[in-house]
């Protein structure tokens, strides 16, 4: 008997080209074998470094910034996070502060000395973030938005690529390539977890996919293990996992008093939550032949 079930045209990688490359030229280990470092201010990404990421998931208010910067500053982090523009599932959550959300980002930038990496969602907000963000993230839900990542690839300013919730590692690659072909050298990748049918956590941590990356590609890779999470208590041990699977470092949310925290609060950690994070990953950072950045 016949099947009646139609077989969807596969999505499928084009082949590999001509010259023996992966369809991801630029991204490809092959074509470049020594590992990337991407400058962000005055710290880079990439090996043998490992780089601590962290901040609210939102900023919301000028005293939340400043001091979660400081706490982060104060625990070792070199590089300091926050949203002004925010993907929420909900048109009614709160959206961001927009534009006032990136000059308290510059605030928080002058009283700490930690560069800033913060959110672009819609290509005509790429001036603005440019304009004070020393490195622009792309969210999940715009990994596979062609048209941003190309214009991403016309900017000055290193991007943070995260991983799309249903992204394949060939796609997440090829996402990468579009920032590339387009001029910008300067990506790092971040798997964040991805959907599956888990619902223990909020997405499930592939962190299969980083020495997958690392082999397939020269540019540096980390992990955000709180989107992956959604819960602060997996944080620290997800985190740690990361350095022990060859991630160059990791984005963590973390807030002053996560209890009143506007956006993803219950997955943010608390100051001396991420004070002991960053000693524990130094004390393991040797064991993994690397070296804690530091500013
Ligand atoms: C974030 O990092 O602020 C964020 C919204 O994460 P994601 O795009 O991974 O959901
Ligand atoms: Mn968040």
């Amino acid at each position: 008997m016949q099947s009646s079930i139609e077989v969807m045209p596969s999505e499928a990688m084009p082949p590999v080209e001509p010259s023996g490359l992966p369809p991801y030229r630029q991204a490809s280990r092959q074509g470049h074998p020594d590992e990337t470092l991407v400058r962000v201010g005055q710290t880079v990404i990439g090996s043998p470094f490992f780089t601590v990421i962290a901040g609210p998931c939102s900023v919301e208010n000028e005293d939340q910034m400043i001091s979660t910067a400081r706490s982060v500053k104060d625990a070792g982090a070199t590089i300091l996070r926050g949203g002004a523009f925010k993907p929420r599932t909900s048109p009614y959550s709160f959206q961001g502060l927009g534009e006032k959300g990136l000059q308290l980002l510059a605030l928080a930038r002058e009283r700490t000395g930690l560069p800033v990496v913060t959110e672009v969602m819609d290509s005509s907000d790429i001036p603005l973030v440019e304009a004070y963000a020393d490195m622009i993230q792309v969210g999940s839900r715009n990994c596979q938005n062609f048209s941003l990542l190309k214009k991403l690839g016309r900017v000055q300013k290193p991007v943070l690529l995260k991983r799309g919730l249903m992204t394949t590692v060939d796609e997440f690659l090829m996402s990468a390539e579009y920032i590339l072909a387009s001029g910008n050298p300067h990506v790092v990748f971040c798997e964040r977890g991805i959907r599956t049918f888990e619902t223990a956590t909020r997405n499930t941590l592939d962190l299969s996919a980083v020495p997958v990356l690392k082999e397939r590609s020269h540019l540096p890779v980390i992990v955000d293990p709180s989107h992956a999470a959604g819960n602060r208590r997996w944080v620290t041990p997800l985190a740690k996992a990361a350095l022990a699977v060859g991630a160059d470092g990791i984005m963590v949310e973390a807030h002053i008093n996560p209890d009143g925290a506007l956006c993803d609060g219950e997955q943010s950690l608390r100051p001396e939550e991420l004070k002991d994070l960053v000693s524990s990953l130094g004390l393991m950072a040797a064991f993994f032949d690397r070296e804690m950045q530091a500013i």
